[in-house]
């Protein structure tokens, strides 16, 4: 199949016309949202859910988002509309908010992943908005990945992923936040976090007026095996989320063993959580501490790993420092955690190229109060495997 790239200037592109006719036919077309880039078929039709599913190589019973461009539409979708639902949509929407509600027959169980709850999201981005429009139709839509790979935050990671498999990509340039949107389940008494993203919990929770909880199974538990030894650094180095659990995710029910000796039952709420996910192709180890015992540890791994590809993650200030290492990426100036968040799936698709072996990334020093700080650890964690050296 030739994968066609188009460029959208605006919400009244004349070619989203084009692209809705190609989702209300039942087929693919990658677009651009302000979070990533998304694989969006018609969300009603489980044979466009089926063929999303095939294209991304996504187990299906990791469920898909479903995309709306009018808050009317949720009437349609879910079965039951709690007035957390409309609160927050008058605040985040259009934005990266996913709400879970109870599903509405209409859905198809394909598109859910066999789940009883839908998931919705009204993104905030013209070429998203003026394809759903176009289409007619409610948009189901994945990150536009391959399974497991980083998602994507320009048209060209959606080519290098999807070339072959779908007919359309939209491009609409870089992205503008780079990670995934925020899901916040509201079928519980309690709203409980299933994805940390952009919208933090305290800024729902400054719109509810009531706590917000976090999945607790999400948090990525360390991973503390010795990393000198080689083969031991990344137990799950296969690249791919198409059923194999991270090894310090908890695998579904069965509990598992973590380093700590505990043993736990906790099973992530948003199935694609507990994927490995995120990942370069090349172990990554986080190294966490005051900034010169981390460059200091850092430099020494290079020195001392001489015959191996070493890649660093690293803030422009400590950048120069690494000379010595076969790829540094720049993630932004230091602190400066919108700009990791906005780079960091590029870096790591960055590392993919020319062979490395093994790459340290700096802990970016993220800032308490800052409202990405949750996702950025969870993205940062998932990537490294829950690989992460303390230092200093
Ligand atoms: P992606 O579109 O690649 O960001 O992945 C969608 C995420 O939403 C995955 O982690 C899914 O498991 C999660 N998700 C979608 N629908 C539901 C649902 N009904 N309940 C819980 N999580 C969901
Ligand atoms: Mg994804």
């Amino acid at each position: 199949m030739r994968t066609e790239v188009i460029a959208i200037a605006s919400k009244d592109d004349e070619e989203l016309k084009r692209a809705g006719a190609v989702i209300r036919a039942g087929g693919l077309v990658a677009f651009p949202t302000e979070t990533v880039y998304g694989l969006g078929g018609n969300a009603l039709d489980a044979d466009a859910s089926r063929r999303i599913y095939a294209a991304k190589g996504r187990p299906s019973d990791n469920p898909l988002i479903v995309h709306i461009s009018d808050f009317s539409q949720v009437y349609m979708l879910a079965d039951e509309v709690p007035e957390t639902a409309k609160r927050l949509a008058d605040a985040f929407w259009p934005g990266p908010l996913t709400m879970i509600l109870k599903k509405a027959e209409l859905v198809p169980e394909t598109t859910t992943g066999g789940l009883s709850t839908v998931a919705l999201r009204m993104p905030n981005h013209p070429a998203a908005l003026g394809l759903i429009e176009q289409a007619g139709v409610p948009i189901a839509a994945p990150s536009a990945n391959r399974s497991g790979r980083p998602s994507p935050t320009t048209a060209a990671h959606v080519f290098e992923d999807m070339a072959g498999k779908i007919p359309m990509i939209l491009d609409g340039g870089e992205v503008e936040i780079g990670v995934e949107s925020t899901i916040v389940d509201l079928t519980g008494e309690t709203p409980m976090v299933l994805r940390p993203g952009y919208i933090s919990r305290e800024m729902l929770e400054k719109v509810l007026g009531i706590q917000v909880e976090l999945d607790p199974a999400i948090v990525v538990k360390p991973v503390t095996e010795p990393l000198t030894t080689e083969g031991t650094i990344h137990p799950e180095a296969s690249n791919d989320d198409s059923g194999s659990f991270a090894s310090n995710v908890v695998s579904e029910g069965s509990g598992s063993k973590q380093q700590n000796g505990e043993s736990t039952l906790l099973k992530p709420k948003a199935p694609g959580m507990r994927y490995r996910h995120y990942a370069p192709k090349a172990p990554m180890i986080l190294v966490k501490g005051p900034a010169q015992a981390v460059t200091a540890y850092i430099c020494k791994q290079i020195e001392d790993n001489k015959d191996k590809k070493i890649g660093v993650l690293c803030s422009a200030q400590t950048a120069p420092v690494y000379k010595d290492a076969s790829r540094v990426v720049v993630a932004g100036a230091q602190g400066d955690i919108v700009a990791l968040a906005h780079n960091l799936y590029a870096d790591l698709r960055d590392f993919d190229e020319g062979d490395i072996d093994r790459i340290y990334a700096e802990d970016f020093g993220i800032a308490e109060d800052a409202n990405l700080k949750e996702a950025l650890e969870n993205r940062m964690m998932k990537a490294a495997g829950g690989h992460i050296v303390t230092v200093g």
